[in-house]
């Protein structure tokens, strides 16, 4: 078994988990196999990000038809090699942010204890791509699960709550604490699952994210504030008296489905 103490130790022998990477091996098999539970399903391939000595992966094969894991690091690439011998893995040596998600026709599952320093990049990548997935199932640092989570009227809800909300249902799977790893990382986290629940309109939620990221430029002033550089003062009072908006509410204020009704309205649909 891969996510144990002993077996990292061994494995990295005099070689250090590289920071910069944002490796923090999972070495709590309980956590490992909670996840690929989640994520995994018998009959699709799972695609893992940043697979490391292979904690996950091992899991992940036991509850999928197969896994494709991205993996930056070549001494990890190597140790993985090394250490699973599965005619169902592929691993790339590649940093997924260049990846090339074409290649995948059929419905996969994305799986990942994901490097912290690019968590953002990694899931945009995900959320904007063709790509056509059941769930992507992913370990992120509990500050960012607790802003993707947040509701409306809450010191962590942004931008980044109000899009998510749009195209997922999002449920916590557990938080996990910072002693699952080795090394110890700085933070605790979470694992967070995303199940689509529209079609995809990528014009419609290009210009739908653009306003929501506007609305929140500037955090403490009046979303009127945000909107005036770019709407005539015309179009953005007949909205507010549509929509029954006060005159000093707040970004954080609005539900998505206010957003919605904002944006449809301002833009006339
Ligand atoms: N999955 C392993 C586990 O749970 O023990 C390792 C997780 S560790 C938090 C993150 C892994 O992602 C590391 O192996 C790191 O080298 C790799 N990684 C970092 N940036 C990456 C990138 N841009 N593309 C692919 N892998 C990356």
């Amino acid at each position: 078994m891969i996510a144990n103490i002993n077996h990292v130790k061994t494995v990295l022998g005099e070689k250090r988990a590289k920071k910069k990477l944002g490796q923090n091996f999972l070495i709590d098999a309980n956590i490992v196999g909670k996840i690929a539970r989640e994520a995994c399903d018998k009959d699709l391939k799972t695609i893992e990000i940043g697979p490391g000595l292979g904690a996950l992966t091992e899991c992940l094969l036991k509850y999928s038809l197969s896994v494709d894991a991205y993996e930056i690091d070549p001494e990890m690439y190597e140790i993985l090699n090394h250490t699973i011998d599965d005619e169902h893995l592929k691993v790339y040596l590649q940093d997924f942010l260049d990846a090339d998600l074409g290649i995948y026709q059929e419905k996969v599952n994305i799986a990942a204890n994901l490097p912290y320093y690019v968590t953002t990049p990694i899931l945009f990548k995900i959320f904007e791509s063709d790509l056509v997935y059941d769930r992507i199932t992913v370990m992120i640092q509990k500050e960012v699960a607790d802003r993707i989570l947040a509701e409306a009227d809450t010191e962590d809800y942004g931008a980044l709550s109000v899009e998510t909300a749009y195209l997922f249902d999002v449920h916590k799977l557990m938080d996990v604490s910072r002693k699952a790893f080795y090394p110890e990382p700085g933070v605790d986290s979470s694992v967070v699952v995303f199940a689509l629940k529209r079609a995809r309109n990528r014009l419609y939620e290009e210009s739908l994210f653009t306003l929501v990221k506007n609305c929140f430029r500037m955090r403490r002033k009046t979303l009127h504030n945000n909107l005036k550089d770019l709407f005539p003062l015309e179009t953005i009072q007949e909205a507010y008296a549509s929509l029954g908006f006060k005159e000093n509410i707040r970004a954080q204020e609005l539900t998505l489905d206010q957003f919605i009704a904002l944006h449809d309205k301002l833009y006339e649909r």
